[in-house]
């Protein structure tokens, strides 16, 4: 890792970040989840979704936004970051996928940022078209806020949610000396792309391939296919990046890259194993939901995420799974894992 404690310092000086919490503590301590190479920062305003900045040589980059509740405290973090570079725009904003999570505070972004492009996948750009869509993130983040900052009298809005380039697989966005090159990772939904930071080599990954929650176990929100989660999981592979950004997590250490891989596709198959030795028992769905969340449900889950929406993406899950369950079997076999 390039963790050098007196770019630390001086990091968590200008931006407020929210404090660690157990979920996180994954790697030993001297690993700094968000000590990045090149000018990368995080700009995160709060708990359950992540913000960071790239500093290109000429254009100034947001990856992801992070939730609406601390939208404000994340421009606030932009602002004091770009101030300390002697900065004063941000050019665009790459959107990793289209839920609440992750894009809520674009609103706010947008509003301080108003000229500001909005890149990110086809799919992702007809999705924030549909008003259905903007309803479910306004309810989604009023939750958010209840939970995680219940004194605010923040209104949650959706305007501005939308994207204004639409990127297509392997398209590059120059920021000066470096390149954010898109991939399309779908699996966690089917908008879902990933960038790759270039010549830094850092690839933010999407949820499709995976989040770390410990050395042993890492998460597969595969809620519309583990298939393509697994053909996603290929392709960033095959991209050999030099440092992995998780979604929700931040950067895995660089020895641990492989292993992550490995890690991940083996959690697929595990899943598909459990599940399909659940139906063997003849379980129904929510004899599954239920035997699902005791095995996976932790308290330490639920200051990153709430349990109504684990219950909704588990019941997700387990969906794809059962309809996948004989194409997965037959790809283990046929790679022999
Ligand atoms: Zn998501």
């Amino acid at each position: 890792m390039t963790t050098d404690g007196k770019n630390n310092e001086k990091r968590s000086s200008v931006v407020s970040v929210p404090d660690d919490i157990s979920l996180f503590q994954v790697f030993d301590e001297d690993h700094d989840r968000f000590a990045f190479p090149g000018p990368v920062y995080r700009v995160t305003g709060g708990h359950g979704g992540e913000a960071i900045l790239i500093a290109g040589s000429q254009r100034t980059a947001l990856i992801d936004c992070g939730m609406a509740y601390c939208g404000e405290t994340t421009v606030g973090n932009i602002i004091r970051r770009l101030s300390a570079l002697g900065r004063d725009r941000l050019d665009c904003v790459f959107l990793s996928h289209s839920h609440y999570d992750h894009i809520g505070a674009l609103p706010d972004i947008r509003k301080a940022f108003p000229k500001a492009e909005v890149y990110g996948s086809a799919h992702c750009a007809k999705i924030l078209e549909r008003p259905g869509a903007h309803s479910l993130m306004k309810e989604l983040g009023q939750n958010a806020l209840e939970l995680y900052d219940p004194a605010s009298d923040k209104e949650i809005t959706t305007e501005g949610l939308k994207v204004d380039h639409v990127l297509s697989d392997g398209d590059s966005v120059p920021l000066g000396n470096e390149t954010v090159r898109a991939f399309e990772t779908k699996g966690h939904t089917d908008c879902s792309m990933s960038y790759l930071l270039e010549p830094e080599s850092i690839l933010f990954t999407s949820e499709s391939t995976g989040i770390i929650e410990s050395r042993e176990y890492v998460h597969t929100p595969c809620l519309k296919s583990f298939v393509q989660g697994l053909a996603s999981m290929e392709k960033c592979r095959s991209l050999n990046p030099k440092h992995i950004c998780l979604p929700h997590f931040g950067l895995i250490p660089q020895d641990f890259n492989q292993r992550y891989w490995d890690m991940f596709r083996a959690e697929c198959h595990a899943k598909a194993s459990y599940v399909a030795e659940m139906k063997a028992r003849g379980m129904g769905e929510e004899e599954m939901l239920a035997n699902y969340t005791d095995k996976y449900w932790t308290e330490a889950k639920a200051m990153e995420q709430p349990k109504e929406a684990f219950l909704i993406n588990s019941r997700h899950i387990l969906g794809v799974l059962l309809k996948e369950l004989d194409e997965l079997n037959s790809q283990e076999k046929r790679n022999g894992f």
